[in-house]
This record gives C-alpha cells, structure tokens and sequence, in this order.
C-alpha cells in the first residue's frame, strides 16, 4: 500500500510503498478514506527537538482519520466489515489505575497512532477495535477525519460551565475554531475569540463568536462584554506564553481556564496574582475523554447545531504532503485534510 513514511531521523516524509497492516484477532483492518493533518505532523516533518525525543523512525504518520472496516478479528463483536467508523489514536493499557478510574486519557502507558507506532496517512490501518468509533450515515467522511482535534475541543470545552457564560477563546487555531462553535451550540452568552491572524478571526466570526479580536483589542472587549469583571471561562487554545498570562488576567475571580495550548518552553507565572488570589480553577486538556468526550461529540452533531466543515479550508492528496504542511505553516489555512481513497 501506499503511506507516508518518517523514513530515518531528519526533515521530511516519504511516500513509499509499504506492506498492509496485518491485524490482530482484537483489531480492526480500516480503509482511510479521510486523514486530518495537524500541528504534531508538522513537529515530526520538520524533526524538532520534541520529534527527536519522541519518535523512532521507521514509521507511517498520522493520527486523525475515518474510513471504512475491510477486515475484523476473530474477537471482535461490534464492528463489521463495512462499517464506516473513525478512531481514538491514543492507545491505553485499560488496566492501570487511570484506566479503571474513568481516566484513560491520562493512561500513563499511551501510544499514539503516528507518533509511537504505525498512522493512518495510509491506504489501510489497524487500529484495537476498543478505539473504533462509529460515524452516523449522515457524518461525512471528512467530519470522521477530524474527529480527533475536534474531540479536543470538545473536551476542553464542555469540562468547563459553559450554558450561559462568557467566555474568552485565546488561540483561533483548528481546536480554538471548533470551540467557537461548540461554545455558541452548548449556549455561552458571550464568546470573544482571540488571534493574531486577521484570515483565522475571520473564520471564528464564521464558527459564532460574537467579538473576534486581535490580543490587544481582548482586554476591552472582556471589560465591556462583563462590566470589569472578566469572563467566566478561559479556553487557552494557543500555547503562546504571552496569552497564558492574558488568560489569568482576564478571566474572573472565581473563574475557569482550561488549558489546551502547549508552550514550546517553561513559563513564568506569578501564582500568588495570577492564580491563587483570583481563586480559579485551572484545568490541563489532554486528548479526549474516553469516552465521553466521543459520545458528547457525537450527540452534538446529530443535534445539527454545530457544523465544524466551515474550518476545513485546505484538502490535499497524500502525493502532495509538502503543500499540505506548507500551508499549515503558511497561517492561511484552517483544517487541512488529505483526501486519501
Ligand atoms: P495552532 O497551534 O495553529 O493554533 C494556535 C493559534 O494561536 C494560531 O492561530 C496563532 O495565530 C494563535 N496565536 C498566536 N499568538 C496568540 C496570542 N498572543 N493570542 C491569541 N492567539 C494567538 O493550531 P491548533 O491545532 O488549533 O492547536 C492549538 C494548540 O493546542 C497548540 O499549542 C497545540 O500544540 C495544542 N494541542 C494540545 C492538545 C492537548 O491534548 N492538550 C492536543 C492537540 C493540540
Ligand atoms: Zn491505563
């Protein structure tokens, strides 16, 4: 079959010819149809120092896909041939402490799909049928494809108190951009959503937000949509240092940041102003919740009031990876999708 490879430790991907994944009696065959490329593929093309730490080429990359089943193993009961279904990348061990406390999405034993063992930017991936989740029939493929960072959206969002809140988006991002719209379906009274990038703001006024703002214009669009208190909610979406502070001086005291955004590097924080005396609650996002982030997930796209195909701006076939990276890191493109059967 054909896949994009991280062929040794260096910049780049290789499309190449590859074996078939050959799957396990507890393991699902997958067609990819659709493969959501993000911010991790672009660490690993351009082999970063968190790339050199974490992966160990030889490997196929991708984690965010949706295809149809084409082959089940012997034990697996709730998924068939032809099915068409998406998947959590994030392997877990489903027996440690995490695991049996509801918390697999902090399993200290993860694998990741495309990062620690074979992705789906490829004609076909086995995935354990634990992580298979279905798509509605009326679920585009594409939509499947992008399960994944929209999953984080989700869950960054909807652990936090949304109905009725104001709420600051810092970072309008693919994730930020989804959790736009998520919060204007779960019934936020106020979204202001921040960038730095006029074409991403735009997007965001598409996706609901009610002010979208450059960061120097957020301060008073919070003054004047809470009277000076500061909004209830904070999703910190960029993992730039700069709005991190601008999230604790700008959501209120007794209020919520849900931090999403990853800082390349440590940053400074005055606890005792910026979060002690605030008395906030601060919350760390990792992955989707297994499962309820899925089910909640699902749930609103049946409902039809949250459409995330307006943040797909980019679709390539996989023969054109370096444009599908390139425009990622050009700051033009919302989702990027490969189109890959
Ligand atoms: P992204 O990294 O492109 O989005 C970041 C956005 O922040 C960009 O649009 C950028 O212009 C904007 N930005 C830069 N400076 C800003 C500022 N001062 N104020 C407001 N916005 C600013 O794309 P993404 O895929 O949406 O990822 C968002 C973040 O989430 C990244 O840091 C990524 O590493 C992280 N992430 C975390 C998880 C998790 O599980 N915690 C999962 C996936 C991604
Ligand atoms: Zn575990």
């Amino acid at each position: 079959m054909r896949a994009l490879v991280k062929e040794t430790a260096g910049p780049g991907f290789r499309l190449k010819e590859v074996p078939e994944p050959r799957i396990r009696d507890d393991e699902v065959l997958i067609r990819v149809r659709r493969a959501g490329v993000c911010g991790t593929d672009v660490h690993i093309y351009e082999w970063d120092d968190w790339a050199k730490g974490r992966c160990r080429p030889p490997f196929v990359v991708g984690h965010e896909f949706a295809g149809e089943a084409v082959e089940v193993g012997k034990l697996v009961a709730d998924v068939s041939v032809g099915d068409r279904v998406t998947a959590e990348g994030h392997i877990v061990d489903g027996r440690c402490l995490l695991c049996r406390t509801g918390n697999a999405h902090v399993c200290p034993n993860t694998k990741i799909i495309g990062v620690d063992r074979d992705g789906c930017f490829a004609e076909y991936i086995a995935m354990p049928a634990t992580n298979v989740w279905h798509l509605d029939d009326n679920i585009p493929f594409e939509v499947g494809g992008i399960h994944d960072p929209m999953g984080n959206a989700f869950h960054t969002a909807l652990t936090a108190d949304i109905p009725g809140a104001t709420v600051l988006v810092t970072g309008c991002g693919p994730i930020g951009l989804f959790a736009v719209g998520i919060c204007r379906a779960a019934g936020a009274s106020r979204i202001i959503a921040s960038d730095i990038n006029e074409k991403r703001l735009a997007l965001a006024r598409q996706m609901g937000a009610h002010d979208a703002v450059t960061p120097r214009q957020a301060e008073g669009a919070v003054r004047r949509a809470t009277g000076g208190l500061g909004v209830d909610v904070v999703l910190e979406m960029s993992g730039v240092s700069s709005a991190v502070h601008q999230a604790f001086a700008l959501v209120r005291v007794g209020g919520r940041v849900q931090m999403l955004g990853i800082p390349s590097k440590p940053v400074d924080i005055d606890f005792a102003t910026e979060i002690i005396f605030k008395g906030i609650t601060i919350y760390g996002v990792v992955g989707r919740r297994m499962y309820d982030t899925w089910i909640q997930m699902t749930q609103f796209l049946r409902s039809g009031q949250f459409d995330p195909t307006p943040v797909i701006t980019h679709r390539f076939p996989l023969e054109c990876a370096d444009e599908a990276i390139r425009a990622i890191k050009s700051g033009e493109a919302g989702k990027v999708v490969f189109e890959v059967a």
